[in-house]
């Protein structure tokens, strides 16, 4: 199959997504988070493509996009009234709620739960496919399982070239990070997912938030988180990544120490200087959280070679967006994260600890 990408400016391009869609096709669209690779979500034969294309694990639920608020209630009931004051305030845009299904959806698209999630994307493009189309667009992440999300067309073309008959080319994703997801299926809102809209802003509408605990520690073998798609291993590189903190001279001097030929450091663009030789790759600068998350999933994909043997990653601390890249950086990590403040000097006088040796 020969893979046709179009700019999401060319006149005909939602047009002719959405004819692939309604035949029960899949297409790669933008959207503000990551590109999603979509399929008619009311059709049990389409989704079950999208399962295919990525290697996706028939367990783990899809997002349904749609064009507004007022199409919440085609898929879902039991509505309360924080998922419209939700969408007022942050749709179109990378939040997406969970609330109980309609059986007009099928299990497939659910994953047989009995709650559906949905979003409205912030993409005027893909908003007109969902709407040309007729149907809403079940899309996960675009990346073959496992892999890093997709962030620009580019990055689809690699992991489906041949496979899929077309990609709408909206530029690079602004976000970079997928959405947030908050559950309203129970009595009190539970953050499944954190992304885009930060805790603090879905407060500031809900009041009340629980952070779920797949949120910030890994999920026990055997256990199933409410958002099913959290205890898979996530977003990293094939070589062993560790998340190394604490501040920028501390973490240096650890990375350095340690560093051989073949690694590589993932660092932000203020740290460039310090790790002169050790081949550092920034994702964005610090000062600028926004510019991390956009450029996060790029370099973890430039990362994913098989001549690197190691990553060393630098996250930013604090609140905001950046509890969404301390979320997809730990992912990757397996949650290893060594302190450079607590395995430095002076504090290994006598023992040193591993790796601290000779600094
Ligand atoms: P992706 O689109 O690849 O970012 O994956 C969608 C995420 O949404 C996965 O982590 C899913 O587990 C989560 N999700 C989708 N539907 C539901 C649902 N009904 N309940 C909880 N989580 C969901
Ligand atoms: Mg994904």
């Amino acid at each position: 199959m020969n893979t046709q990408v179009l700019p999401a400016t060319a006149p005909e391009a939602a047009a002719t997504a959405a004819e692939i869609i309604k035949n029960g096709g899949l297409v790669a669209i933008p959207t503000e988070t990551v590109y999603g690779l979509g399929a008619n979500g009311l059709d049990p034969e389409a989704v079950a493509k999208i399962f295919a294309a990525k290697g996706r694990p028939q367990d783990n639920p899809l997002i349904l996009h749609i064009c507004g608020a007022e199409q919440i209630e085609e898929y879902c009931h039991h509505i309360p009234q924080a998922a419209y004051d939700l969408a007022q305030r942050f749709w179109p845009g990378p939040l997406t709620m969970v609330l109980p299904a309609k059986s007009c959806v099928p299990k497939c698209t659910t994953a047989g739960l009995p709650t559906v999630a949905v979003r409205c994307p912030d993409s005027t493009v893909t908003r007109e496919i969902i709407r040309l189309s007729g149907v809403p667009i079940a899309a996960p992440s675009a990346n073959i399982s496992g892999k890093p999300s997709t962030t620009t067309a580019q990055h689809v073309l690699h992991d489906h070239n041949g496979k899929i008959p077309l990609i709408v080319d909206g530029g690079a994703s602004r976000v970079g990070v997928e959405s947030t997801i908050v559950d309203l299926s129970e009595e009190r809102p539970r953050l499944l997912r954190p992304g885009g809209i930060t805790p603090e802003q879905l407060k500031e509408v809900l009041g009340d938030l629980i952070v779920d605990k797949a949120v910030t520690a890994e999920v026990a073998k055997g256990e199933t988180p409410k958002a099913p798609g959290m205890k898979y291993r996530h977003y990293a590189p094939q070589c062993p990544l560790v998340i190394v903190s604490g501040s920028r001279e501390k973490a240096a001097m650890y990375i350095r120490n340690l560093y051989q030929p073949g690694d590589r450091v993932l660092c932000f663009d203020e740290e460039l200087p310090l790790y002169h030789g050790c081949d550092p790759l920034s994702y964005g600068q610090e000062a600028d959280l926004e510019s991390l998350s956009a450029g996060l999933f790029s370099a973890l994909r430039e990362l994913d070679d098989p001549k690197i043997h190691q990553v060393y990653a630098r996250c930013p601390e604090g609140e905001g967006i950046a509890f969404a890249i301390q979320n997809r950086l730990r992912k990757a990590a397996a949650f290893h994260i060594v302190d450079a403040e607590e395995v430095l000097p002076p504090l290994c006088k006598g023992r040193c600890p591993e790796g601290a040796e000779g600094l």
